[in-house]
């Protein structure tokens, strides 16, 4: 069950647009801002929002990482941290 969220854009100081929910407390205090539509998803926000705009981010504020796809890790890039071994044996600090 998708509940649709009103999402508006507000311009930034870099010349680029934020995306926003609303209720968003960034929001609120915005001068500017525009109503892109009703839409599920910040994903089909941010598909609307570039459509008005080409450079369009996601506030941080409302706007959480959790509905972002998120990064591919590369499986291969999989850390094997090497630990120094140290035959420092009668290494003492007094
Ligand atoms: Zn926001």
């Amino acid at each position: 069950m998708l509940k649709s969220h009103y999402f508006y854009l507000c311009p930034d100081a870099d010349g680029s647009w934020v995306l926003h929910k609303k209720g968003c407390s960034v929001l609120t205090g915005k001068r500017e801002k525009r109503f892109i539509g009703s839409l599920y998803t910040t994903h089909q926000a941010l598909a609307v929002a570039r459509v008005h705009q080409t450079r369009v981010i996601c506030c941080s504020d409302c706007l959480t990482s959790s509905e972002r796809p998120a990064p591919r890790q590369a499986e291969t890039q999989r850390k094997k941290a090497p630990v120094p071994l140290r035959h420092y044996g009668n290494e003492r600090k007094e």
